[in-house]
């Protein structure tokens, strides 16, 4: 009979699940219609339940005037946070704590004289407020990318939160290779490495693995390119109805993880969906 087992280090961050927890209470007891600037967290489906419950994404700072506008986990570009409180009624910062950790390193760096370079990927919203903080900042998203860089004088790197350790680590090599004066902030976040090692462990062991989270969002995919490598027969999913089930067929072992915007209701979903479908247990 094959099993089901969830990592040990799976779903909603404490970043996320802070962010969900101030929209929720601002949507039920506050007097404002709210609004968030860009979507508060990267999961579709947690997305469409709040704008179900009125609360409306805006892509500009100023189009939420007489509504409280959140700022995102992500972080927002100093200009968009000016923006914003200057056109909303009121700004209400979701901004994840460890996001707001890079913004302060990197802020730091730069006003030590450092050119900024960002290991993440390029355009995603978190590395645009943060590459706002320093003027002349560059992203990198490979080793070779990073070897590449000419710059002149003292360089500061940061990660952005999601990013794997060996990225990271490949990329710091390579700019010490090339530069004399390299300072290195990890800024990885804690809630990241943790699933991405217990994603990995997981993988190693399974026949089969099911990483559910939205197909936007960076530390997901970052989970499934993992467990992929352990187990070629991994699927990431947002909901449960895209699952393939019959290439679960002859699996003993079912591994699932999800991503640090994936709501703990969603891998209930999924495992009630399994046992459903193929009437198997968990462990
Ligand atoms: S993954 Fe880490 S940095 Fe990102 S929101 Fe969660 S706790 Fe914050």
């Amino acid at each position: 009979m094959p099993r089901i087992e969830v990592a040990s280090e799976a779903g909603a961050c404490f970043g996320v699940e802070r962010a969900l927890g101030m929209v929720d209470e601002l949507a039920r007891v506050g007097s404002l219609s709210v609004a968030t600037l860009g979507p508060l967290i990267h999961n579709p489906r947690v997305i469409g339940q709040l704008e179900q419950e009125g609360v409306r994404v805006v892509e500009a700072a100023d189009a939420a005037s007489g509504s409280m506008l959140v700022l995102r986990t992500h972080g927002s570009t100093p200009a968009e946070e000016a923006l914003a409180r200057e056109t909303a009624e009121a700004v209400t910062d979701a901004t994840c704590p460890l996001v707001k950790r890079v913004h302060r390193a990197v802020e730091r760096m730069y006003g030590d004289g450092r050119t900024v370079v960002v290991v993440g990927e390029a355009g995603h919203p978190e590395v645009v407020a943060t590459m706002a903080r320093a003027e002349g900042s560059l992203c990198v998203g490979s080793a070779e990318e990073a070897a590449a860089l000419g710059i002149e004088g003292p360089v500061g790197v940061v990660a952005q939160t999601t990013i794997t350790h060996e990225l990271f680590e490949a990329c710091c090599e390579a700019l010490s290779r090339t530069h004399d004066d390299v300072e290195v902030a990890d800024t990885i976040c804690d809630a990241t490495t943790k699933r991405q090692a217990a994603a990995r462990e997981l993988a190693e062991r399974a026949d089969c693995m099911i990483v559910i989270g939205g197909k936007n969002s960076a530390n997901t995919r970052h989970l499934y390119d993992i467990c992929a490598v352990a187990c070629p027969n991994s699927h990431h999913i947002e909901s449960p109805d895209e699952l393939d089930v019959s290439s679960l067929e002859g699996c003993d072992l079912i591994g699932i993880t999800a991503g640090a915007s994936t709501p703990a209701a969603h891998i209930e979903e999924l495992l009630d969906y399994l046992h459903a479908s193929l009437g198997i247990e968990s462990s």
